[in-house]
C-alpha cells in the first residue's frame, strides 16, 4: 500500500516528504486512516539519534488515532470506520511469561515498536517499523485499541503514549486517596500524569523547574506547587511524599528528589533512559526507599486507561499544528515551549508532501 509521510533521513536532517509502503493487511490486520498523530519527546530523541540506534529513514510518531478503513477477514474486534489508536507497541511475541501476564511492554523477545524497530511481519521493503506520522497504518488487531467516541480525537491522541506512561505506574503502585503524590517536570507526559493522578483522588503536588507553569499546574489538577529549584521549599518539603512520578527527559541529579520521598515510598523514573547523573545510597539507605522505572503499559491497561479517560472525561491539552511545523515544533517541545502536546493533524499532510 502506496503511504505519504514524513521522515528523517539522518540525524542532522529535518523531517520532510517521504513516500513509502505498508503492508497489504493479513486476516488479522486493521488497516486505519490515520487522523491524528502526537508529537512525543522520544520521537525527538529517537529522530536526532539521541539514544542510538536510529535506522534511516525514520518516521516518527506512536501516538495515533484514527478510523478503521478496511479489516481482514479474521478481524472480530474493529470494523471500518470505528475510531481507534495504537500506542508505541505493533507486536510482541505473544508467548512468553511477559506476554502472558499481558505485559507485552516487557516481552522477553522482544517487542516491536511502532517506529525504528525490526519488522518481524515484513510484507514491505522496508527492513524497520514507521510510525504514525503518515496517513495510514497497516496493525495487527490485537495492539488496536478502542478510542471512547465521547473523548475529541486530537486531544485523545497523546494517551496512546503519554497517557499510558503515566497511567501504568500510577495504578501499579496503587496511587489513590490519602496520598501526596508528586509529579515532577511539567511537559506532555507530566500534565497526564497531574490529571490522571487527580482522577484517581490522590493529592497532587506538580514539582516544576518552571514557577510560571504553577498557575496552569492547577488548572490541570495540582493541589499544590513545589519549585524544585528553590533548596528552601525543597527542604521543607523532604521526608512527605508517598509517590513520586519522575518524567524530567535528562539525566540529573536524583538525590533532592528521592529526599522528598517518605520512608519506604517510592519514585518511578519514565523520562530519563540515559544515566542519571547523581545516585547516592544515602535516600535509599537511610529511609528504606525505592526507585524504580517503567515503560508505558500493556495493551489491556492501556485499553483500561482509555476507558478511564472516557468515564471521566480526561484528554490532553494540546497545540494541533499542520504537518509542515512539524520541525519548527520539536525545537519548541525541547524549550519546554508548548501546552502541553503537539498533536499533527494528518488532513494537512497531503498539501504538506504535494
Ligand atoms: P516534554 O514534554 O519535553 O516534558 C519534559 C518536562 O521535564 C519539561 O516540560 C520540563 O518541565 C522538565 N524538564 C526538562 N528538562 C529538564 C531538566 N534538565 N531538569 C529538570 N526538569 C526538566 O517531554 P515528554 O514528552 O513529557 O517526555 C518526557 C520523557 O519521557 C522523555 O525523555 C521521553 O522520551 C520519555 N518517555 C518515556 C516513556 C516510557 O515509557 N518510560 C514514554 C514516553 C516518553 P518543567 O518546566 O515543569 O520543569
Ligand atoms: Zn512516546
Amino acid at each position: 500500500m502506496k503511504t505519504i509521510g514524513y521522515a528523517a533521513q539522518a540525524a542532522t536532517s529535518k523531517l520532510a516528504p517521504f513516500s513509502f509502503e505498508r503492508r497489504e493487511p493479513r486476516d488479522n490486520d486493521v488497516v486505519i486512516d490515520i487522523l491524528f498523530c502526537g508529537i512525543c519527546h522520544s520521537d525527538i530523541h529517537s529522530a536526532r539519534n539521541e539514544w542510538g540506534g536510529t535506522h534511516y529513514p525514520f518516521v516518527p510518531g506512536h501516538e495515533i488515532v484514527g478510523r478503521v478503513a478496511t479489516v481482514g477477514s479474521a478481524v472480530t474486534n474493529h470494523k471500518a470506520g470505528d475510531l481507534v489508536g495504537v500506542g508505541c507497541l505493533v507486536d510482541s511475541c505473544h508467548h512468553c511469561h511477559s506476554c502472558d501476564d499481558g505485559l507485552e511492554q516487557y516481552c522477553e523477545n522482544g517487542f516491536t515498536a511502532t517506529y525504528n524497530s525490526a519488522d518481524k511481519i515484513g510484507g514491505t521493503p522496508h527492513e524497520f517499523t514507521f510510525g504514525g506520522y503518515s496517513n495510514h497504518i497497516t496493525v495487527d488487531e490485537r495492539f488496536v485499541l478502542r478510542v471512547p467516541e465521547n473523548l475529541d480525537p486530537a486531544a485523545a491522541a497523546p494517551l496512546l503514549c503519554a497517557g499510558i506512561t503515566t497511567y501504568s505506574p500510577l495504578k501499579h503502585w496503587k496511587v489513590g486517596p490519602g496520598q501526596k503524590v508528586g509529579v515532577i517536570g511539567l511537559g506532555g507526559l507530566g500534565h497526564m500524569g497531574v490529571k490522571l493522578a487527580h482522577a484517581m483522588g490522590a493529592h497532587v503536588v506538580m514539582i516544576t523547574t518552571s514557577p510560571e507553569k504553577g498557575q496552569d499546574a492547577r488548572k490541570l489538577g495540582a493541589d499544590e506547587v513545589l519549585i524544585s529549584t528553590d533548596a528552601k521549599a525543597m527542604g521543607t518539603a523532604q521526608n512527605s511524599f508517598d509517590f513520586l512520578l519522575n518524567t524530567i527527559p535528562v539525566g540529573h541529579d536524583t538525590d533532592p528528589y528521592m529526599n522528598l520521598l517518605k520512608r519506604d515510598a517510592t519514585m518511578v523514573i519514565v523520562g530519563a533512559v540515559e544515566t542519571l547523573k547523581h545516585v547516592s545510597g544515602v535516600p535509599f539507605i537511610f529511609k528504606r526507599r525505592h526507585m524504580a522505572g517503567s515503560l508505558i503499559g500493556g495493551i489491556a491497561e492501556t485499553q483500561e486507561m482509555l476507558d478511564f479517560c472516557g468515564e471521566h472525561n480526561i484528554t490532553c491539552d494540546i497545540e494541533t499544528i499542520a504537518m509542515k511545523d512539524v520541525n519548527t515544533a520539536y525545537d519548541r517541545t525541547v524549550k519546554s515551549d508548548v501546552k502541553y502536546r503537539f498533536v499533527i493533524d494528518m488532513a494537512t499532510l497531503e498539501e504538506a508532501t504535494a
